[in-house]
């Protein structure tokens, strides 16, 4: 298994980019650590497939290098990386058993038939089809080859890496779950360097241990769920995660204090940048409601259950807070603002708070 490095890839599709916006992907700079799961999240079309692709070396990148263990491997094909990809749709060989679609990937490495068929066994376990390991897999249906394909990514366990790209879609919703506590069990067992691109944050938080988030061509933060939660590094990351997403206020600050129209917000401490001009984050979890405050004027609510969503106007803005299913709206209701949830940005950045976490 590999350390990935990606140092400065930059990659256009195009023949010759005129502006930023011919790039698929902008700028990527990080390092995924060695035997580390991480789901790579975003919308559709900001580049995941992409950044993919490059790693495993189907593309190659415009700029930059790509480093395995500190090893320059840009220059490398698919096949000299050892890097095991699965792909949103099933890729198998129809005239060949499921049995020997999983098999191939050993047998093209030169692996004992002896490993070769106790690997094979133990995937088809893992992946249950083995009741139908003889049957040709042009006769199966789509979940059942995308099964194969992920059988063929994780029969290698001598991988740099295994890349997901989106690799449940075809699966039905009760398989997918059980697909994907298996594929963490197997990380847990093999500690494979595994990247697993989705656009379901639900899928994303539940499944790993780092969450990428991309959007527009660039990585914007690498974080825990917790971390992505309560510390987003970009205002995309905080309307993303969540449900719904943070609030994102424009504010005027001077010193430690923020005005937000008629209001001025005490901030945790005075933000380092040298400017005036900032946006305000705030989660809806941590917007109070009561009689003191901000006044707000409440435009709708929405009961979920186990909790109100209440969608209010304050200062011109709308903002959404989350109340407890049993809470009154007061007659005349204000808001507050939880100090620890307060988040303060710069042309959509994170700025420091004097808690270390900016950039
Ligand atoms: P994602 O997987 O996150 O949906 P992609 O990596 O597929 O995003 O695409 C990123 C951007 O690159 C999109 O704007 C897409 O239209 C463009 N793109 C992807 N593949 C190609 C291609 N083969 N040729 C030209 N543009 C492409
Ligand atoms: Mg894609």
């Amino acid at each position: 298994m590999a350390r990935i490095e990606l140092d400065h890839i930059r990659h256009a599709y195009g023949e010759r980019p005129k502006s930023e916006a011919d790039y698929a992907l902008k700028e990527v700079h990080h390092t995924f650590v060695d035997g580390s799961a991480y789901a790579l999240l975003g919308p559709s079309g900001c580049g995941k497939t992409t950044l993919l692709n490059i790693i495993s070396g189907l593309l190659r990148a415009s700029e930059g290098r790509l480093r395995f263990n500190g090893v320059d491997v840009t220059e490398l094909s698919t096949q000299e990386r050892n890097i095991a990809q699965v792909f949103q749709f099933p890729v198998v060989y129809d005239t060949m058993t499921v049995y020997d679609n999983l098999a191939f990937p050993l047998r093209n490495r030169g692996v004992a038939e002896s490993e070769v068929d106790r690997k094979v066994r133990e995937t088809l376990e893992i992946i249950d089809l083995a009741s139908l390991a003889d049957r040709r897999a042009a006769g199966l249906g789509a979940d059942q080859k995308q099964k194969i394909s992920l059988g063929r990514g994780l029969v290698r366990s001598d991988v740099n890496a295994i890349l997901f790209d989106e690799p449940l879609t075809v699966i039905d919703p009760q398989m997918k779950w059980v697909l994907r506590s298996q594929l963490k069990q197997l990380h847990r067992r093999y500690g494979f360097t595994m990247v697993y691109v989705t656009h379901d944050q639900t899928e994303a938080l539940t499944f790993a241990e780092k969450v990428v988030v991309m959007y527009d061509g660039q990585i914007v933060q690498i974080g825990t769920p917790d971390e992505l939660f309560e510390r987003p590094s970009h205002t995309f990351v905080g309307y993303f995660i969540g449900s719904p997403g943070m609030n994102v206020l424009p504010v005027g600050v001077e010193g430690s204090r923020a005005r937000l129209g008629n209001q001025i917000i005490e901030l945790p401490s005075a933000p380092t940048a040298a400017r005036q001009d900032f946006e305000l984050g705030i989660r809806p979890e941590f917007v109070r409601l009561g009689r003191e405050g901000m006044p707000v004027r409440i435009e709708k609510i929405e009961d979920t259950g186990r909790r109100k969503i209440v969608r209010a106007e304050l200062e011109g803005r709308e903002i959404a807070l989350i109340a407890a299913e049993e809470e009154e709206i007061p007659a005349e209701p204000h808001v507050t603002f939880a100090p620890e949830g307060i988040n303060l940005y710069a042309d959509s950045w994170r700025v420091d708070l004097g808690d270390g976490a900016g950039r």
